[in-house]
């Protein structure tokens, strides 16, 4: 018996290893990742580790916690899968598998321009935030290419060290992709007020180099002079693995609802995964530490020989960008109307499409998102009226049935 490999240690990975001895599993669990630090959380990686240089990873959980799991953590890069004699290389090194479950998350996208610059950075991994971190101590004025979660998230807190921050956005709106314009319009207030200068509408004509250095960019009126380039422009699944077995892919790795790819025995969880969405009614990708968690729980559980069933949670996320909490609950896929709930302080948005709830963002507004998810798990829509008057009516609403 040759057990559960899982190629990956990141949320997804780190948590499916540890769940499969919770629900019983009793073959053998090995965890192979390129990195031999002890899996860690990545969010805080564009929050709070930048601005500290004594920062630390904070490991998912101790290294005891594998150990009593009796999971064999193994450092090295899986390099080819043969799905019909059920193996796979680790280095150099043949590993047999009874289940195979791929986990490798997902890789930045680059600009091809900017490859090579030596000062020109990204950040996706614990290597990436201490280069970048090590990078803050000569660099002051920082431009981020890139209005979304990880650009934002990181420009506030690079703000917050007293650096020079411009943020370069092609769409007419911070976050426009993710979140309503009374969100981007909050974000982008609350950034200025931190000093960052954001760009919106921002089209790069050209870079000014210094030998291997960007020392500006170049926009269609104005040029960005900069000691530091972090690009935020999104991620790309990491699918090379899969592909080269000959395992189906498109934007992602593709799964059954189950979570079973094309190859028997062989299944994926997390970023890299592409699986039909119950809400969206498509196959998706989704980037957040919830669906990493919540997918590894639900495999664990079918690996250890519960019946085989859909996938199917509510999906919620957050971002901290200084001091606002967005948090998101639920996919805004088809949505055709908002409601909107703003006191100042805090700020809720509905998205409707049609009479059905989708999804909800929130703003430093945690009572309200809480409820959002019962209430979208429900699968009922209250009364514009009850989701304006906040958590407290949703709350009773919900508890009419
Ligand atoms: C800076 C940053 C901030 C974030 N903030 C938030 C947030 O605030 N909220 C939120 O919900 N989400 C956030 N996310 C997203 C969240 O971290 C990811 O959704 C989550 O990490 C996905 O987990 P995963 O296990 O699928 O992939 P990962 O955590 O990326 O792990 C994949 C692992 O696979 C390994 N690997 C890949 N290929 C191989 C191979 N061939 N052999 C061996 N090992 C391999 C990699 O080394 C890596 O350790 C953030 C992400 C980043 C980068």
């Amino acid at each position: 018996m040759s057990g559960v490999v899982i190629i990956g240690a990141g949320h997804a990975g780190s948590q499916l290893a540890v769940s499969l001895r919770a629900e019983g599993y009793a073959g053998a669990v090995t965890l192979i990742d390129a990195s031999d630090v002890l899996p860690y959380h990545k969010p805080p990686l564009s929050k709070t580790f930048l601005k500290d240089p004594a920062a630390l990873p904070q490991p998912l959980r101790a290294a005891s916690a594998y150990d009593a799991a009796g999971v064999v953590r193994r450092k090295g890069s899986v390099t080819a899968i043969d799905t019909a004699a059920q193996r796979v290389t680790l280095d150099g090194e043949s590993l047999p598998y009874g289940d195979l479950v791929l986990a490798t998350g997902a890789r930045n996208r680059m600009l091809p321009d900017l490859l090579g610059a030596s000062n020109v950075l990204s950040l996706r991994d614990l290597a990436d935030a201490e280069r970048l971190r090590d990078a803050l101590a000569m660099a002051h004025s920082i431009t981020v290419i890139g209005g979304g979660f990880i650009g934002l998230e990181s420009a506030a807190a690079l703000a917050g060290m007293g650096k020079s921050v411009t943020v370069l956005e092609a769409a007419p709106r911070m976050l426009a992709r993710v979140a309503a314009p009374e969100t981007s319009a909050r974000v982008e207030d609350t950034l200025a007020g931190l000093g960052v200068k954001l760009r919106l509408g921002w089209t790069t004509q050209n870079y000014r180099r210094d030998g291997d250095r960007v020392t500006a960019v170049l926009g269609t009126t104005d040029e960005l002079s900069c000691d530091l380039i972090l690009v935020g422009i999104g991620a790309v699944a990491d699918t090379a693995l899969a592909q080269a077995a000959g395992i189906a892919c498109n934007m992602g790795i593709l799964t059954d609802a189950h979570l079973q790819t094309s190859a028997p025995h062989v299944w994926a969880i997390g970023d890299v995964a592409e699986t039909p969405h119950w809400q969206a009614g498509a196959a998706l990708r989704v980037e957040s530490v919830q669906n990493a968690t919540d997918q590894a729980r639900h495999l664990a559980r079918i690996l250890s020989g519960a019946a085989l069933t859909p996938f199917r949670t509510v999906p919620w996320f957050w971002s901290d960008i200084g001091p606002l909490k967005l948090q998101i609950a639920g996919l805004a896929i088809g949505a055709d109307r908002r409601v909107v709930r703003d006191d100042g302080a805090r700020l809720a948005v509905f998205h409707l499409a049609g009479d059905r709830l989708m999804s909800v963002e929130t703003l430093n507004n945690p009572a309200d998102h809480m409820i959002a998810r019962q209430v979208l798990d429900s699968g009922r829509t209250p009364p514009d009226a009850v989701m304006v008057e906040g958590a407290a009516a949703m709350k009773a609403w919900l508890a009419q049935g």
